[in-house]
């Protein structure tokens, strides 16, 4: 790649348990991944082979037992954690809202932590809102338990985005909502990532979204990255838990087009 990565991962080792060797799960083994400024990246895999430990791992959440990440040119070992991690959005699953919070005080909690006034916060509380599509004056003040779990989701969201990251990481951000509702955040999530400029990490279950949604798929298995590229080139690819992924979308895609011919054809 010509250009510096934003984000770059060589040799990445990162094992738990205890003990030396019997006892101990690699979840990642010796994973490079170069991912460029602006990139949408998908990391997709099986349950358990790696995923979110990998994510972890670029913002230390957890620390690599060897290799090297680095972000924005500097190995994040020696940079310091709470500061890394104010530059690097973090969304997952369970959306992680403070459920005694309104939403405005949820997305305040960064802005707050750094020291914004009361009326920069206001005001991007309120661009925020604009950002994620919630309505301003319906959703400002209202607890996580009433808002829909896509509601909630776009809180999440704006939250990560509070103090205007250049990265944004995402452990199955959309897994938990009903298949539409993933599919309207996941096109809504991929027009904020472009119009802000934004680097993303997204790991999914869903490989199809994957397939939709990011420029480049890593696919994760046993701790080791199996492959990566753009959809049409893993598409080419001979390993067979790539062709397993895979399986699914190419069949929903086959049923729909029997189910629904193209109009050019009739
Ligand atoms: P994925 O996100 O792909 O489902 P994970 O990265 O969560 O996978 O986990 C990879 C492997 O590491 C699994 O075997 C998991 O049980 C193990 N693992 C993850 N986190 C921990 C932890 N904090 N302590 C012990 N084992 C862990
Ligand atoms: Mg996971």
């Amino acid at each position: 790649m010509a250009l510096t990565p934003l984000i770059a991962y060589a040799h990445v080792v990162k094992s738990f348990g205890n003990g030396h060797d019997a006892g101990r799960v690699m979840a990642v083994d010796d994973v490079s991944l170069d991912i460029a400024a602006g990139e949408f990246v998908a990391i997709v895999g099986a349950s358990g082979s790696g995923k979110s430990t990998l994510l972890r791992l670029a913002n230390r959440l957890l620390d690599a037992d060897s290799g090297r990440v680095v972000v924005e040119g500097a190995d994040v070992r020696d940079v310091d954690p709470v500061g890394l991690r104010r530059r690097m959005g973090y969304v997952f699953q369970s959306g992680g809202l403070f459920p005694h919070l309104c939403v405005a005080d949820n997305i305040a909690i960064t802005p707050r932590l750094l020291g914004w006034t009361a009326a920069e916060i206001a005001a991007r509380v309120d661009e925020l809102l604009d950002l994620v599509r919630l309505d301003r004056s319906l959703h400002r003040d209202r607890l996580p338990h009433e808002l829909s779990g896509g509601q909630q989701q776009r809180v999440g969201v704006a939250r990560a985005l509070a103090a205007r990251p250049r990265i944004m990481l995402m452990d199955e951000p959309f897994g938990a909502l009903d298949p539409l509702t993933r599919d309207i955040l996941g096109e809504d999530y991929r027009a904020l990532h472009r119009r802000l400029a934004l680097t993303t990490v997204m790991v999914t279950h869903d490989t199809t979204a994957a397939l939709l949604l990011a420029d480049r798929i890593a696919v994760m298995r046993a701790g080791q990255l199996v492959a990566l590229g753009r959809p049409a080139e893993l598409s080419n690819n001979t390993d067979p838990c790539v062709a397993e992924l895979l399986r699914t979308p190419r069949r929903q895609a086959e049923r729909l087009n029997a189910l629904l011919p193209g109009e050019s054809t009739g």
